[in-house]
């Protein structure tokens, strides 16, 4: 069994290790540990990352260290050179010591970063072994310091203790229930048993923040299920028997956990509500807590900024101005619209006055347009259709495209699978359709106006 130091200390970030077991898995090894500060993914809390680091990398003498030792009996003894020039030697001697001690940690950083196997995912199976995900094998028996990535674990350990404050607010103000909680990168829910309204969110988060700034005490301690039944407590788990694990914030949540928390809830930082929903017969309410709290209100500035910078308003403005603008959209597309109709209905008075007949007595009916929306070009190909004996072809231009419908009126004689074959081929295009209908389209080219109208001689030639 693997000991988890994580348990009695979640600040640690190192130990050493030897190498119990190491097993071929699906996609690289699983690794054991006789101990280990990376918490294994469980209890709604994410996996740690970090490294294993073989023993001889990981410790580097410290030549620093030994040299600061020299500076010291220079100083102490006068080094036979007087005092005060045993003082001077002392002192550079201390000095060069520093520098080169602080080459030799940054050194060190860098041969564990680029030497040390990365863990990125530590599970606990069933059978309650630990398994430290690596892409290579590790001999049994060998020695290695873990190492802890500790941006990920606080990010964790964040968003994890954060929702233990959440829960509690929302219990101890409104007897809310949080019936479900889900962690996953950058997103943090959880799921309360009835609704709730703007003003509990505010309220709850009010609360929430100010147990995180009182920097409360959170303590970590074991008493039997017997003795947990006992207590007055937000989650209670019955299933659990044995001695249990609770986590208590200092006047503040109780509860049964086996996640990693730091000991004051000062570390949190801040918890921040980002949305909230109706969710079954209660609410889903997303968060974000510490450092992903702080990056997500700065992009969210960001996003703000920006728009009111767009806008040349005020911040407060912004939502009003975007209304406006609304507005005035929808009133010119209405003005676009009706303009668009009267001049179809100019387009269709002159293509049905006398138009052109082919050898066969149909009514070829040609519409070229350009800067033409989809929805106005099938009213006009609409319209020409239900004319009896037409031939129909419209061809417009919407935006980098050119776009063609062919059709017949009832009782003309034609093929438009022929048809929509030739201006494919003119055109450079795709599409297909029936004989009594076909429709395409290809990216406009410069000269697609003279090709829409050698299409149009070919209809009346027909
Ligand atoms: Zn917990």
């Amino acid at each position: 069994m693997t000991e988890k130091l994580f348990e009695a200390d979640a600040l640690r970030k190192e130990c050493l290790a030897t190498v119990t077991g190491c097993e071929k898995l699906e996609d690289g090894f699983g690794i054991e540990l006789d101990q280990t500060v990376l918490f294994p993914e469980g209890g709604g809390q994410l996996s740690d990352k970090g490294w294993l680091v073989p023993e001889e990398l990981a410790n580097i003498p410290k030549l620093g260290e030994s040299l600061k030792d020299v500076g010291t009996a220079a100083t102490k003894t006068g080094s036979g050179l007087g005092v005060l020039a045993g003082q001077i030697v002392g002192s550079v001697v201390k000095e060069a010591a520093a520098a080169v001690s602080g080459a030799q940690d940054a050194m060190q950083a860098a041969v564990q970063k680029f030497a040390g196997l990365p863990v990125n995912y530590v599970e606990e199976t069933k059978d309650g072994r630990i398994l430290h995900h690596t892409a290579k094998d590790l001999k049994v028996g060998s020695k290695v310091q873990v190492k802890l990535d500790w941006t990920t674990r606080l990010d964790h350990m964040q968003q994890h203790t954060g929702e233990h404050i959440l829960s509690y607010a929302f219990w101890k103000l409104y007897q809310l229930n949080n019936i479900g909680f889900h962690m996953s990168e950058r997103l943090v829910t959880i799921d309360l048993d009835k609704e709730i309204t703007l003003e509990q969110a505010y309220a709850a988060e009010d609360f929430a923040n100010r147990e995180i700034w009182a920097n409360k005490p959170i303590s970590i301690s074991y008493m039997p299920h017997t003795e947990v039944a006992k207590l007055t407590m937000r989650k209670k788990n019955t299933k659990l028997t044995g001695m249990l694990r609770i986590v208590a914030v200092e006047d503040g949540d109780i509860c049964t956990c086996c996640g990693t928390h730091p000991p004051f809830t000062g570390t949190i930082g801040l918890i921040k509500i980002t949305k909230f929903e109706k969710h079954k017969d209660g609410s889903r309410v997303e968060f974000l807590c510490g450092r992903w709290a702080l990056e997500d209100v700065r992009k969210k500035v960001h996003y703000i900024t920006e728009a009111s910078n767009m806008m040349s308003t005020k911040e407060e403005n912004v939502c009003a101005g975007i209304a406006k603008f609304k507005e005035e959209t929808a009133a010119l597309r209405e003005q676009l619209k009706q303009k668009t109709q009267a001049l179809q209905a100019g387009e269709l008075e002159t293509l049905l006055k006398n138009p052109p007949l082919d050898s066969k007595g149909n009514k070829v009916l040609v519409a070229i347009e350009d800067n033409y929306d989809p929805k106005s070009a099938k009213t006009l190909y609409q319209k020409l259709t239900a004319v009896e004996k037409a031939v129909v072809a419209v061809i417009y231009a919407n935006g980098p495209r050119v776009n063609y419908m062919f059709g017949l009126g009832q009782g003309a004689q034609g093929d438009c699978k022929e048809l929509i074959a030739k201006a494919n081929e003119l055109f450079g295009g795709k599409g297909g359709g029936k004989p009594e209908a076909a429709q395409g389209g290809a990216m406009a080219a410069a000269a697609w106006q003279t090709k829409a109208a050698a299409l149009k001689e070919m209809l009346l030639k027909a």
